[in-house]
């Protein structure tokens, strides 16, 4: 789907695709709202002879209805066919990534990285929630991975100012994910226990997506500075992270879940005695609310609970003020 926006396109109807009074598809009409090859397929396709509403149908079992358990067949089969499998290079850089000792939500971030998953302003957008999609930094592009970890003028100016500097061929045209994998996998060496140059690279991509979270949802700071702050805080957080105990881990407390005491947020321990946070929500495509509830309770005794509902992207800033507050 090309010209037209996804926001638009969610209003089409296969009906209007076709020419009623001679039965034949509108070429023209297909050809501008697809990309070439899919309205190859669309043009390709017979027209039913007589009149027929639009219904939804799903070819992948026999009454044309989705099934999870058909959803998850059609999954396994692209697999086995190889039809999604990963290029070599990006397969290599997680396996990099999951293997380090870095925190686990940063392995998380750059997953999201790898598969364009961060909910920056222009995925939002394509998603069909109504933002400005421009950075609110420089306002010069639209706010897309590739902008807020290569272009944008504060990520720039962080990569050159960032001790000790991680050399990122920051000119390279290349597209964002092909350029954090290529540089892991330029980074990692088998012969180091620590890895400190890719360390050092996966904290300045967790900088600059901490401190633009800052800038847009609690508007503080956002420059530079902010960055490289950030990049120092990241670095403590590694070091707690590493002189963990993992004496823990083996005390099995048949009260926690399986693998409670493994979560570790890179800080000390005793500010968080017996803390536990529960969160859900979820939001609704059509009208474009949102609701999320939480539950937390502290060492102390202290229990609360809270939701909020809104439209999604109000909902989203109250959620953010919310885990800044605790
Ligand atoms: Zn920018």
């Amino acid at each position: 789907m090309g010209i037209e926006t996804s926001a638009q396109a969610r209003k089409w109807k296969v009906e209007d695709l076709i020419d009623k009074d001679n039965n034949i598809w509108k070429g023209s009409v297909i050809r501008q709202r697809f990309e070439w090859r899919d309205a190859k397929d669309i043009l390709a396709m017979d027209l039913p002879r007589c009149p027929t509403s639009d219904f939804v149908y799903w070819k992948h079992n026999s009454k044309g209805k989705y099934t999870v358990k058909s959803g998850y067949e059609v999954l396994l089969e692209r697999r086995s066919m190889g039809e999604d499998k990963m290029e070599e290079g990006a397969l290599e850089s997680l396996k990099i990534i999951w293997r380090s000792n870095i925190l686990p939500k940063w392995k998380v971030f750059i997953w999201r990285i790898t598969y364009d998953a961060l909910a920056v302003n222009y995925n939002l957008k394509r998603r069909g929630i109504d933002i400005d999609s421009q950075c609110d930094y420089c306002g010069f592009e639209e706010e897309d991975s590739h902008h807020i970890f290569r272009t944008c003028s504060v990520a720039r100016l962080a990569w050159t100012l960032y001790q000790p500097q991680v050399q990122t061929d920051d000119d390279e045209p290349m597209s964002v994910v092909k350029w954090v994998q290529r540089n892991i996998r330029l980074f990692y060496s088998k012969d180091e226990v620590d890895n400190k140059k890719l360390e050092e690279f996966v904290i300045m991509l967790w900088s600059l997506w901490v401190t633009r979270n800052g800038r847009v949802f609690r508007n503080i700071g956002g420059h530079v500075a902010s960055v490289l702050f950030q990049a120092k805080e990241a670095m403590k957080c590694l070091q707690t992270f590493k002189n963990r105990s993992l004496v823990e881990a083996e005390d099995k407390d048949p009260s926690c879940p399986p693998g409670f005491h493994f979560v570790n947020l890179g800080e000390n321990k005793h500010l968080y005695t017996n803390f536990v946070l529960q969160v859900d929500g979820s939001w609704e495509k059509e009208t474009k609310r949102a609701g999320w509830g939480w539950a937390y309770k502290d060492g102390r005794n202290r229990n609360n609970v809270g939701v909020a509902h809104n439209i999604a992207n109000k909902c989203r800033k109250e959620g953010l003020m919310f885990s800044n507050r605790i």
